[in-house]
């Protein structure tokens, strides 16, 4: 074992990061700038935990494999589960998706009470230990040997800097990280791509007015660009509650107030969602959360990034929320990392570049589906392939054939929740379905 590793933030990619360390260094210190958290209520660094937070599936065999019979406690604790086929009600360009029972179970919960939940799990790994209202401000390095030495960090509570020493860094602090600032200042560049999206969330609690039972669990409107630009969802949570959400891309108006969030339901192009909120009353405000880019920053391809220094989680890749990747993503990114540890003996030839190398090809679906469908939008633009209009016109299709094919379906769910590649969308009865057979099934 290596002596100590330190993570910079406790997130959901700080917290995995560090169960999947804890079996190769005696200490793993998380060093978080928020306060301790004693209930599951949102954080004061974490806005986005008032928004709705979908974890995929292989988000969730992710972290049951760094964390076993996770999601059993969750759900004896009210997390609600569901059948992504059956409890899910999408409607898509055009279409209602027809639903059956198949095989991607899901467990869904608010984001608050996710993370207090795998906090709890962190707290009873006998070596990690996390220092809170404690600020990193900066790497320390060994330049001659170009290797990462620990960081400099400051505590709220004394106010007093202080220099922390580890043989391996991993910045976890989300996309607010510092990372490339830090590294320029030692001469390392990192570039970004940047996909300008300025998406808004706009959500609402609520609860309903009498205890009726509703035939799904969640209520999904997609957009559809160009003719139906905004989104609308509702997620049942614990506690008989319901995360109701607008989105709307590129710098359209984010509903304020109640009116305003009424008159987006009722444009929306199916009335569903504008009934439940009939039979529903509020009890939060709304709160807004805006998302100007999504970002990948190329770690993978920076030279000389020193030895022993990580970055994961969102302070590597923030995607587009709208997919509900990042925790995901996160998750199997810790997973990596341990794979990575058992498989090397020293942390100082390669080890960084390899594990940025990996976590790149892990990167590469989510942000490519990602972004494949911002461009779909007239108003956001980027470096398009010549692929592009073939994979808007592919998908497309598929999306609307899905709705009433369930081999179609399955494959598009499974393929959404990160457990399958992308090459599945080209299996043979898929393609022959959608270039043949789908518009007269949707007729
Ligand atoms: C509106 C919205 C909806 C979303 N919906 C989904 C969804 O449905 N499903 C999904 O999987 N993802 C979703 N996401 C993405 C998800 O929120 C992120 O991917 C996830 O929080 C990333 O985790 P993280 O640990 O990398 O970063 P964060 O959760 O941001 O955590 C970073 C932590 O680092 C700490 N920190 C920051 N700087 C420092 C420092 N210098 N020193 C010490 N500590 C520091 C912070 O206090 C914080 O605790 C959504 C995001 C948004 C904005």
């Amino acid at each position: 074992m290596w002596e100590r590793a330190i993570v910079i933030g406790g997130g959901f990619a700080g917290k995995l990061a560090a169960k999947a360390l804890s079996s190769y260094f005696q200490q793993v210190n998380i060093l978080e700038a928020d306060r301790e958290y004693k209930d599951p209520v949102p954080r004061k660094r974490i806005p986005q935990g008032y928004q709705p937070h979908v974890l995929l599936k292989s988000g969730e065999e992710a972290i049951e494999k760094l964390f076993p019979q996770f999601t059993d406690e969750l759900m004896k604790n009210g997390s609600i589960g569901s059948n992504f086929t059956r409890d899910l009600k999408w409607h898509h360009f055009g279409f209602w998706k027809d639903r059956f029972t198949g095989d991607l179970n899901m467990v869904q919960q608010s984001r608050p009470m996710l993370e207090w939940h795998l906090q709890k799990r962190v707290d009873r790994v006998s070596n990690i230990t996390t220092r809170y209202e404690t600020m990193v401000k900066q790497l320390i390095v060994n330049r001659k040997q170009n290797k990462v030495l620990g960081v400099l960090v400051k505590s709220f509570k004394t106010g007093m800097e202080e220099e922390l020493y580890a043989d391996l860094v991993v910045d976890a602090s989300g996309f607010g990280s510092k990372s490339i600032d830090w590294l320029k200042t030692f001469g390392v560049e990192v570039k970004e791509e940047k996909v300008w999206i300025q998406l808004f969330y706009a959500t609402r609690l609520y609860r309903l007015k009498k205890q009726e039972r509703l035939d799904w669990t969640n209520l999904l409107i997609s957009p559809s660009f160009p003719e139906n630009p905004i989104g609308a969802s509702i997620q049942t949570i614990e506690e008989n509650r319901f995360s109701v959400t607008i989105s709307g891309y590129a710098n359209d108006h984010a509903p304020q107030t109640n009116e305003e969030f009424f008159a987006y339901a009722q444009s929306l192009p199916v009335s569903d969602f504008v009934n439940f909120l009939t039979q529903a009353e509020p009890i939060s405000d709304i709160k807004i959360y805006k998302i100007p880019n999504q970002v990948r920053r190329r770690f993978d391809l920076a030279r000389q990034i020193p030895e022993g220094f990580l970055v994961i989680g969102d302070a590597h890749c923030r995607f587009d929320p709208l997919f509900g990747q990042g925790i995901s993503v996160a998750a199997m990114e810790a997973l990596e990392l341990q794979s990575c540890l058992h498989q090397t003996k020293r942390l100082d030839i390669g080890f960084t570049r390899r594990f940025h190398k990996n976590i790149a090809k892990q990167i590469a679906t989510p942000w490519e589906m990602a972004i494949t469908e911002a461009f779909r939008h007239p108003k956001i633009k980027g470096k398009n392939s010549f692929l592009l209009p073939f994979k808007h016109w592919y998908t497309k299709r598929l999306y609307q054939a899905s709705a009433h094919d369930p081999f179609i379906y399955i494959t598009l769910a499974r393929v959404m929740n990160l457990i399958r590649t992308p090459l599945h969308l080209f299996h043979p009865k898929v393609v022959t379905s959608i270039v043949f057979g789908w518009q007269k099934k949707n007729v």
